[in-house]
Protein backbone atom coordinates (compact mmCIF):
# COMPACT_ATOMS: atom_id res chain seq x y z
CA UNK A 1 0.00 0.00 0.00
CA UNK A 2 1.81 3.40 -0.97
CA UNK A 3 0.18 6.67 -1.18
CA UNK A 4 1.26 9.60 -2.99
CA UNK A 5 1.00 13.61 -1.32
CA UNK A 6 0.53 16.22 -3.53
CA UNK A 7 1.60 19.32 -2.92
CA UNK A 8 0.99 22.76 -4.24
CA UNK A 9 1.81 26.43 -3.09
CA UNK A 10 -0.87 28.47 -4.95
CA UNK A 11 -0.47 32.45 -5.25
CA UNK A 12 -3.48 33.89 -6.89
CA UNK A 13 -3.69 30.92 -9.23
CA UNK A 14 -7.53 31.40 -9.93
CA UNK A 15 -7.16 31.27 -13.19
CA UNK A 16 -4.14 27.86 -12.86
CA UNK A 17 -6.05 26.01 -10.62
CA UNK A 18 -9.33 24.43 -12.49
CA UNK A 19 -6.58 23.32 -15.08
CA UNK A 20 -3.75 21.64 -12.88
CA UNK A 21 -6.79 19.84 -11.13
CA UNK A 22 -7.37 18.39 -14.41
CA UNK A 23 -4.39 17.36 -15.78
CA UNK A 24 -3.30 15.94 -11.64
CA UNK A 25 -6.25 13.82 -12.04
CA UNK A 26 -5.23 11.97 -15.08
CA UNK A 27 -1.85 12.20 -13.92
CA UNK A 28 -2.77 10.00 -11.15
CA UNK A 29 -5.22 7.47 -12.79
CA UNK A 30 -2.29 6.57 -14.76
CA UNK A 31 -0.22 6.02 -11.87
CA UNK A 32 -2.71 4.02 -10.02
CA UNK A 33 -3.08 1.92 -13.59
CA UNK A 34 0.55 1.17 -13.73
CA UNK A 35 0.11 0.01 -9.68
CA UNK A 36 2.75 2.67 -8.99
CA UNK A 37 0.63 3.91 -6.09
CA UNK A 38 -2.38 3.36 -4.42
CA UNK A 39 -3.81 6.57 -3.76
CA UNK A 40 -2.97 10.15 -3.74
CA UNK A 41 -4.38 13.08 -1.73
CA UNK A 42 -3.57 16.77 -2.66
CA UNK A 43 -2.40 19.49 -0.40
CA UNK A 44 -2.63 22.78 -1.44
CA UNK A 45 -1.04 25.93 0.26
CA UNK A 46 -3.51 29.02 -0.48
CA UNK A 47 -0.38 31.79 0.34
CA UNK A 48 -2.29 34.68 1.13
CA UNK A 49 -4.20 34.56 -2.65
CA UNK A 50 -5.97 38.25 -3.26
CA UNK A 51 -8.19 36.23 -5.71
CA UNK A 52 -10.97 33.05 -5.37
CA UNK A 53 -7.85 30.81 -4.95
CA UNK A 54 -9.46 29.89 -1.76
CA UNK A 55 -12.47 29.38 -2.78
CA UNK A 56 -12.00 27.11 -5.92
CA UNK A 57 -10.10 25.24 -3.29
CA UNK A 58 -12.96 24.95 -0.95
CA UNK A 59 -14.91 23.88 -3.88
CA UNK A 60 -12.23 21.16 -4.67
CA UNK A 61 -12.53 20.17 -1.35
CA UNK A 62 -16.17 19.66 -1.03
CA UNK A 63 -15.87 17.37 -4.65
CA UNK A 64 -13.03 15.49 -3.94
CA UNK A 65 -12.06 14.21 -0.30
CA UNK A 66 -8.48 13.57 -1.42
CA UNK A 67 -7.82 17.16 -1.55
CA UNK A 68 -7.01 19.07 1.49
CA UNK A 69 -5.74 22.60 1.89
CA UNK A 70 -3.81 24.92 4.49
CA UNK A 71 -4.78 28.45 4.21
CA UNK A 72 -2.70 31.19 5.53
CA UNK A 73 -3.75 34.81 7.04
CA UNK A 74 -1.38 36.51 4.50
CA UNK A 75 1.23 35.99 1.94
CA UNK A 76 4.26 34.05 3.60
CA UNK A 77 6.24 33.24 0.44
CA UNK A 78 6.78 30.16 -1.71
CA UNK A 79 9.41 28.62 0.74
CA UNK A 80 6.88 29.10 4.09
CA UNK A 81 3.99 27.73 1.58
CA UNK A 82 5.93 24.48 0.71
CA UNK A 83 7.33 23.90 4.25
CA UNK A 84 3.41 24.16 5.44
CA UNK A 85 2.36 21.77 2.39
CA UNK A 86 5.00 19.10 3.18
CA UNK A 87 4.32 19.28 7.39
CA UNK A 88 0.66 18.43 6.41
CA UNK A 89 1.52 15.80 4.04
CA UNK A 90 1.17 11.73 5.16
CA UNK A 91 1.70 9.44 1.85
CA UNK A 92 4.37 7.81 1.53
CA UNK A 93 5.72 10.13 -1.26
CA UNK A 94 5.86 13.10 -1.66
CA UNK A 95 5.75 15.55 -4.80
CA UNK A 96 5.69 18.95 -5.22
CA UNK A 97 4.79 21.17 -8.52
CA UNK A 98 3.63 24.79 -8.97
CA UNK A 99 0.16 25.17 -9.83
CA UNK A 100 0.79 27.03 -13.45
CA UNK A 101 1.10 23.45 -15.32
CA UNK A 102 5.16 24.47 -15.53
CA UNK A 103 5.61 21.49 -13.70
CA UNK A 104 3.90 18.91 -15.63
CA UNK A 105 2.16 16.19 -13.72
CA UNK A 106 2.71 13.67 -16.25
CA UNK A 107 6.43 13.53 -15.62
CA UNK A 108 5.37 12.64 -11.74
CA UNK A 109 4.97 8.50 -13.50
CA UNK A 110 8.73 8.65 -14.74
CA UNK A 111 10.08 9.95 -11.06
CA UNK A 112 8.23 7.60 -9.20
CA UNK A 113 9.76 4.87 -11.16
CA UNK A 114 13.54 5.88 -10.20
CA UNK A 115 12.55 6.10 -6.77
CA UNK A 116 10.94 2.81 -6.53
CA UNK A 117 13.27 0.60 -8.91
CA UNK A 118 16.32 2.48 -9.10
CA UNK A 119 17.19 2.91 -5.27
CA UNK A 120 16.68 7.01 -5.60
CA UNK A 121 15.43 9.01 -2.66
CA UNK A 122 14.81 11.61 -4.87
CA UNK A 123 13.79 12.63 -8.06
CA UNK A 124 14.26 16.02 -9.37
CA UNK A 125 13.65 18.33 -12.29
CA UNK A 126 16.04 21.38 -13.41
CA UNK A 127 14.91 23.35 -17.12
CA UNK A 128 17.64 22.79 -19.58
CA UNK A 129 16.95 26.43 -21.43
CA UNK A 130 15.32 29.62 -20.49
CA UNK A 131 13.64 30.14 -23.46
CA UNK A 132 10.97 32.67 -22.91
CA UNK A 133 13.03 34.84 -20.06
CA UNK A 134 14.88 38.76 -20.51
CA UNK A 135 18.45 37.80 -21.58
CA UNK A 136 19.09 39.69 -18.41
CA UNK A 137 17.26 37.68 -16.28
CA UNK A 138 19.04 34.63 -17.57
CA UNK A 139 22.31 36.38 -17.41
CA UNK A 140 21.88 36.88 -13.54
CA UNK A 141 20.62 33.90 -13.00
CA UNK A 142 24.09 32.43 -13.97
CA UNK A 143 25.59 34.24 -12.01
CA UNK A 144 23.87 33.41 -9.37
CA UNK A 145 24.80 29.50 -9.59
CA UNK A 146 28.04 30.51 -10.08
CA UNK A 147 28.65 32.42 -7.16
CA UNK A 148 26.63 30.17 -5.06
CA UNK A 149 28.43 27.17 -6.02
CA UNK A 150 31.73 28.97 -5.70
CA UNK A 151 30.95 30.10 -2.13
CA UNK A 152 28.46 27.11 -0.30
CA UNK A 153 29.83 23.85 -0.33
CA UNK A 154 26.22 22.55 -1.74
CA UNK A 155 25.63 21.39 -5.24
CA UNK A 156 23.03 23.82 -6.25
CA UNK A 157 22.05 23.15 -9.54
CA UNK A 158 21.54 25.50 -12.38
CA UNK A 159 18.19 25.85 -13.42
CA UNK A 160 16.65 23.25 -10.67
CA UNK A 161 13.09 23.67 -10.22
CA UNK A 162 11.24 23.33 -7.07
CA UNK A 163 9.50 20.00 -8.47
CA UNK A 164 10.44 17.33 -6.79
CA UNK A 165 9.43 13.75 -5.77
CA UNK A 166 10.86 12.93 -2.14
CA UNK A 167 10.51 9.69 0.42
CA UNK A 168 9.01 9.50 3.41
CA UNK A 169 12.46 9.87 4.99
CA UNK A 170 13.51 12.31 2.33
CA UNK A 171 10.86 14.58 3.87
CA UNK A 172 11.43 13.98 6.83
CA UNK A 173 15.12 15.35 6.77
CA UNK A 174 13.86 18.13 4.85
CA UNK A 175 11.02 19.08 7.92
CA UNK A 176 14.02 18.66 10.47
CA UNK A 177 16.01 21.25 9.44
CA UNK A 178 13.49 23.47 11.03
CA UNK A 179 15.40 27.49 9.95
CA UNK A 180 12.94 30.16 9.34
CA UNK A 181 15.42 31.56 6.73
CA UNK A 182 14.49 29.04 4.08
CA UNK A 183 16.50 28.38 0.68
CA UNK A 184 14.78 25.71 -0.64
CA UNK A 185 17.44 25.53 -3.67
CA UNK A 186 20.07 24.97 -0.92
CA UNK A 187 18.17 22.90 1.75
CA UNK A 188 17.22 20.18 -0.74
CA UNK A 189 21.09 19.51 -1.62
CA UNK A 190 22.06 20.03 1.56
CA UNK A 191 20.35 17.32 3.48
CA UNK A 192 22.18 14.88 0.73
CA UNK A 193 20.69 11.22 -0.13
CA UNK A 194 20.55 10.25 -3.69
CA UNK A 195 18.65 12.19 -5.96
CA UNK A 196 18.24 11.60 -10.12
CA UNK A 197 17.80 14.83 -12.03
CA UNK A 198 15.14 14.87 -15.09
CA UNK A 199 15.44 17.37 -17.32
CA UNK A 200 12.67 19.62 -19.54
CA UNK A 201 12.38 22.41 -21.93
CA UNK A 202 10.91 25.65 -20.15
CA UNK A 203 7.45 25.87 -21.08
CA UNK A 204 5.33 29.04 -20.36
CA UNK A 205 2.82 28.98 -17.63
CA UNK A 206 -1.07 27.85 -18.54
CA UNK A 207 -2.49 30.68 -17.00
CA UNK A 208 -2.18 34.12 -14.38
CA UNK A 209 1.41 35.81 -14.09
CA UNK A 210 4.88 34.98 -13.11
CA UNK A 211 4.70 36.48 -9.48
CA UNK A 212 8.65 37.09 -9.24
CA UNK A 213 9.85 40.21 -10.10
CA UNK A 214 13.28 40.96 -10.49
CA UNK A 215 14.04 42.81 -7.68
CA UNK A 216 12.25 39.95 -5.44
CA UNK A 217 14.92 37.28 -7.14
CA UNK A 218 17.72 39.78 -6.15
CA UNK A 219 16.75 39.84 -2.43
CA UNK A 220 16.27 35.94 -3.13
CA UNK A 221 19.52 35.39 -4.20
CA UNK A 222 21.40 37.23 -1.36
CA UNK A 223 18.93 35.51 0.93
CA UNK A 224 20.24 32.09 -0.50
CA UNK A 225 24.11 32.98 -0.06
CA UNK A 226 23.97 34.32 3.57
CA UNK A 227 21.73 31.17 4.71
CA UNK A 228 24.15 29.05 3.00
CA UNK A 229 27.76 30.14 3.17
CA UNK A 230 29.67 32.45 5.80
CA UNK A 231 32.43 33.21 3.38
CA UNK A 232 31.14 37.12 2.60
CA UNK A 233 32.05 37.46 5.89
CA UNK A 234 36.13 36.63 5.23
CA UNK A 235 35.60 38.66 2.08
CA UNK A 236 35.55 42.11 4.42
CA UNK A 237 38.75 40.93 6.27
CA UNK A 238 40.10 39.79 2.73
CA UNK A 239 39.16 43.85 1.62
CA UNK A 240 40.49 44.94 4.79
CA UNK A 241 43.84 43.23 4.48
CA UNK A 242 44.45 44.18 1.04
CA UNK A 243 43.68 47.80 1.66
CA UNK A 244 45.99 47.54 4.41
CA UNK A 245 48.88 46.70 2.13
CA UNK A 246 47.96 49.45 -0.77
CA UNK A 247 47.78 52.00 2.40
CA UNK A 248 51.05 50.73 3.76
CA UNK A 249 53.34 51.05 0.10
CA UNK A 250 51.57 54.45 -0.80
CA UNK A 251 52.71 55.73 2.99
CA UNK A 252 56.68 53.91 1.92
CA UNK A 253 56.10 56.00 -1.97
CA UNK A 254 55.56 59.21 -0.06
CA UNK A 255 58.14 59.32 2.38
CA UNK A 256 60.53 57.90 -0.09
CA UNK A 257 59.59 61.11 -2.56
CA UNK A 258 60.17 63.15 -0.33
CA UNK A 259 63.50 62.14 1.24
CA UNK A 260 65.44 61.96 -2.16
CA UNK A 261 63.45 64.53 -4.13
CA UNK A 262 62.05 66.77 -1.39
CA UNK A 263 58.75 66.51 -3.62
CA UNK A 264 55.75 68.25 -1.83
CA UNK A 265 52.97 66.00 -0.68
CA UNK A 266 50.00 66.64 -3.01
CA UNK A 267 46.94 68.09 -1.03
CA UNK A 268 43.40 67.06 -0.58
CA UNK A 269 42.29 65.64 -3.61
CA UNK A 270 44.59 62.01 -3.29
CA UNK A 271 43.08 62.64 0.30
CA UNK A 272 39.44 62.68 -0.21
CA UNK A 273 39.92 59.93 -3.16
CA UNK A 274 41.91 57.51 -0.21
CA UNK A 275 39.25 58.78 2.41
CA UNK A 276 35.91 57.54 -0.01
CA UNK A 277 37.73 54.32 -1.03
CA UNK A 278 38.39 52.86 2.78
CA UNK A 279 34.39 54.58 3.82
CA UNK A 280 33.09 52.65 0.76
CA UNK A 281 35.30 49.26 2.08
CA UNK A 282 34.01 49.63 5.78
CA UNK A 283 30.23 50.58 4.62
CA UNK A 284 30.43 47.28 2.34
CA UNK A 285 31.76 45.29 5.24
CA UNK A 286 29.35 46.30 7.37
CA UNK A 287 26.80 45.52 5.41
CA UNK A 288 27.80 42.17 5.09
CA UNK A 289 27.69 41.74 8.38
CA UNK A 290 24.33 43.15 8.77
CA UNK A 291 23.14 40.48 6.22
CA UNK A 292 24.34 37.77 8.98
CA UNK A 293 23.05 40.05 11.85
CA UNK A 294 19.55 40.28 10.58
CA UNK A 295 19.59 36.62 9.60
CA UNK A 296 20.71 35.74 13.64
CA UNK A 297 17.51 38.26 14.53
CA UNK A 298 14.86 36.80 12.55
CA UNK A 299 15.95 33.28 13.90
CA UNK A 300 16.31 34.20 17.56
CA UNK A 301 12.95 36.24 17.57
CA UNK A 302 11.41 32.59 16.46
CA UNK A 303 8.28 33.68 14.59
CA UNK A 304 6.20 31.01 12.86
CA UNK A 305 7.04 30.83 9.60
CA UNK A 306 3.15 31.23 8.71
CA UNK A 307 0.00 31.62 10.32
CA UNK A 308 -2.48 29.50 8.93
CA UNK A 309 -6.45 31.25 8.99
CA UNK A 310 -8.23 27.95 7.47
CA UNK A 311 -7.62 24.16 7.12
CA UNK A 312 -9.58 21.45 5.75
N1 LIG B 1 3.87 31.14 -5.09
C1 LIG B 1 3.51 31.16 -3.75
N2 LIG B 1 3.81 32.30 -3.03
C2 LIG B 1 4.45 33.38 -3.57
C3 LIG B 1 4.83 33.31 -4.93
C4 LIG B 1 4.55 32.17 -5.66
O1 LIG B 1 2.94 30.22 -3.23
O2 LIG B 1 4.67 34.36 -2.86
C5 LIG B 1 3.55 29.92 -5.89
C6 LIG B 1 2.75 30.19 -7.17
O3 LIG B 1 1.37 30.18 -6.94
C7 LIG B 1 3.17 29.04 -8.06
C8 LIG B 1 4.61 28.77 -7.63
O4 LIG B 1 4.75 29.35 -6.33
O5 LIG B 1 2.40 27.86 -7.86
C9 LIG B 1 5.62 29.35 -8.59
O6 LIG B 1 5.37 30.72 -8.81
P1 LIG B 1 5.56 31.39 -10.23
O7 LIG B 1 4.93 30.53 -11.28
O8 LIG B 1 5.07 32.79 -10.11
O9 LIG B 1 7.13 31.38 -10.36
P2 LIG B 1 7.97 30.94 -11.66
O10 LIG B 1 7.37 29.65 -12.18
O11 LIG B 1 7.82 32.06 -12.61
O12 LIG B 1 9.35 30.75 -11.13
MG1 LIG C 1 5.60 29.27 -12.73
Amino acid sequence: MSKLSIVVPCFNEEEALPFFYEESQKAIAGLIEKKLIDSAEYVFVDDGSKDKTVEILRQLAEKDKNVHFVSFSRNFGKEAAIYAGLNKTCGDYVATLDADLQDPPSLIGEMLEAIQNEDYDCAATRRVDRKGEPPIRSFFARMFYKIMRKLCNIEVVDGARDFRVMTRVYVNAVLSLSEKNRFSKGIFPWVGFKTKWFEYENRERVAGETKWSFHKLFLYSIDGITAFSVKPLMLSSILGIFSLIIAFLMIILIIVRKMIWGDPVAGWPSMVCIIVFIGGLQLFSVGILGQYLAKIYTETKDRPLYIVREEV
